[in-house]
C-alpha cells in the first residue's frame, strides 16, 4: 500500500496516545529518523522545542553532500517540510521522561504535560555549549561573551580585537569568520596541537590578522558595560598577559545531558555520551539513539553523522518494532 503523503503544519498538531515510534529532539538527527521511521510506514512523532538544533545558530552550511553553500535556516525548512511531507508531526515540547510500561512499550512524558505510549523511542537530543567557567564569563554573556561565533561574527565589524578560546573546529571556524570582520583576532588554546581538522588550522595560519596563543589559559573577563580586557595566562611560558578585546567567542565544545539519560535509565559512556552499539541500539530496549547525544562517532560531529545515525536508528527502531510485535501493529 502506498504511503499517504501529506504536508504537516509543524508545532500544530497534537499528540495521538498512541505511536509505533516517538523522537525526541528537533535537530538534524530527529528529522532524519523522521523521514526514515515514516518511510518504514511505522506512525511517528517529533517531540522538540525548537526545530533545527544546532542549525538555528549555523550560518553557511558548505559541507552537506549536495547542498553547497546553503544557509542554515534554508537547510532547516528544508529538514522540516521533507518530514511534513511523510506527514510527521513536530511537537513543540520537551521530554522529560520515558517510562517503560513493563510490556515493552513505553510511556513518553513531557515537560508541558503531554503523554502518548510508543512502541520504540528514538532520542536525538543533542548536546549543549560548554562553559569556560571564569570570573565574568556569566557576568559578561552577551556583552562580549559569546558562545557563537558564526551567530555573532557580524555583530564585531571594525572591532580592534576579538578573543575565541577553544581548539576544535568550532574555535577555528570561528576565528576564520571573524578575522573578516575584526581587525585583529587572538585564538586561544590550551595545547599546542588542534582537534580541528588541520585543513581549517592550515587556513587560518594563513591569516594574516590571527594570532595564534597556544598552551595558554584564559583566566578571568573584565570590563565595565560589555567586555574590554581578559587576562591570559601562557603556560608554556609561566607568564601572565592582559589583552584588549572587544569580545570573547568560547568555542570549547559540547556536554551531553547526562541527567537526561541517567533519568531514564540509558547507559552512559566515560564523557556521558548515551552508550549505543553500530545499530543505534542503546542499553534500554526498545530506546534509540541518534546524533550528538551518542557515544558514537565522538569527534567528528557532522550534519551528515547525524542524519545518518537518525536513519540507522528508525531502520533499528523498525526491525525491533516487527520483530516484537509480528502481523500486526
Ligand atoms: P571539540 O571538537 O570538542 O573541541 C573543543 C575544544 O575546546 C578542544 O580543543 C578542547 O581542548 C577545548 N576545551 C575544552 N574544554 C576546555 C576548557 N575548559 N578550557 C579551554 N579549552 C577547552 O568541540 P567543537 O570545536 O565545538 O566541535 C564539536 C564537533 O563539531 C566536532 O566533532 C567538530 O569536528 C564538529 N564541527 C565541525 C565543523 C565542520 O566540519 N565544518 C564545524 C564546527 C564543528 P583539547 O583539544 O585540549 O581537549
Ligand atoms: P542538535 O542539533 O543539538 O539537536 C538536538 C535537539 O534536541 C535540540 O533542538 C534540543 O533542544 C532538543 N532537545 C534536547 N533535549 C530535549 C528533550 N529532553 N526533549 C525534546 N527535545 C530536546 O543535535 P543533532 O541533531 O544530534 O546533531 C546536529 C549535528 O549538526 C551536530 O553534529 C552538529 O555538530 C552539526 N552541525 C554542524 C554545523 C556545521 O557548520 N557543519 C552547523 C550546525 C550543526 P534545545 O537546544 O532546546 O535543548
Amino acid at each position: 500500500m502506498a504511503l499517504e503523503l501529506k504536508l504537516a503544519q509543524v508545532g500544530e498538531e497534537e499528540l495521538a496516545p498512541e505511536y509505533d515510534v516517538v523522537i525526541v529532539g528537533a535537530g538534524p538527527a530527529a528529522m532524519s529518523a523522521a523521514v526514515y521511521s515514516a518511510r518504514f510506514m511505522l506512525r511517528s512523532a517529533t517531540i522538540g522545542e525548537e526545530p533545527g538544533g544546532q542549525l538555528t545558530l549555523a550560518g553557511v552550511i558548505d559541507d552537506y553532500l549536495g547542498l553547497p553553500d546553503m544557509a542554515a535556516p534554508d537547510m532547516i525548512g528544508r529538514f522540516r517540510d521533507h518530514a511534513g511531507k511523510y506527514g510527521v508531526p513536530l511537537i513543540m515540547d520537551r521530554v522529560e521522561a520515558i517510562e517503560d510500561l513493563g510490556d515493552s512499550r513505553k510511556r513518553v512524558v513531557t515537560l508541558g504535560g503531554r503523554e502518548t505510549v510508543a512502541k520504540a523511542v528514538i532520542v536525538a537530543i543533542g548536546s549543549k555549549r560548554r562553559k569556560l567557567g571564569v570570573p565574568g564569563e556569566d557576568r559578561y554573556n552577551a556583552r562580549g561573551v559569546s558562545y557563537c561565533s558564526v551567530c555573532d561574527a557580524p555583530l564585531f565589524r571594525g572591532a580592534e580585537a576579538v578573543a575565541v578560546v577553544g581548539g576544535g573546529d568550532s574555535a577555528v571556524e570561528g576565528a576564520a569568520m571573524l578575522a573578516d570582520y575584526a581587525k585583529r583576532v587572538y585564538l586561544i588554546h590550551r595545547r599546542d596541537s588542534f582537534r580541528a581538522q588541520p585543513i581549517n588550522v592550515d587556513g587560518l595560519r594563513r591569516r594574516r590578522n590571527v594570532e595564534f596563543m597556544l598552551n595558554s589559559y584564559v583566566r578571568e573577563i573584565r570590563g565595565d558595560t560589555r567586555v574590554r580586557e581578559i587576562d591570559v595566562e601562557d603556560a608554556g611560558k609561566g607568564s601572565r598577559s592582559t589583552l584588549k578585546v572587544d569580545g570573547v567567542f568560547i568555542e570549547i565544545g559540547f556536554e551531553p545531558d547526562t541527567e537526561f539519560a541517567r533519568r531514564n535509565g540509558l547507559g552512559i559512556d566515560d564523557g556521558g555520551y548515551i552508550k549505543v552499539d553500530g545499530w543505534m541500539r542503546t542499553t534500554a530496549p526498545g530506546v534509540f539513539a541518534a546524533g550528538d547525544c551518542t557515544s558514537a562517532w565522538v569527534g567528528f560531529r557532522q550534519i551528515v553523522t547525524a542524519v545518518a545515525q537518525g536513519a540507522v536508528a528508525a531502520y533499528s527502531a523498525s526491525r525491533y518494532i516487527r520483530e516484537r510485535w509480528p502481523g500486526g501493529r
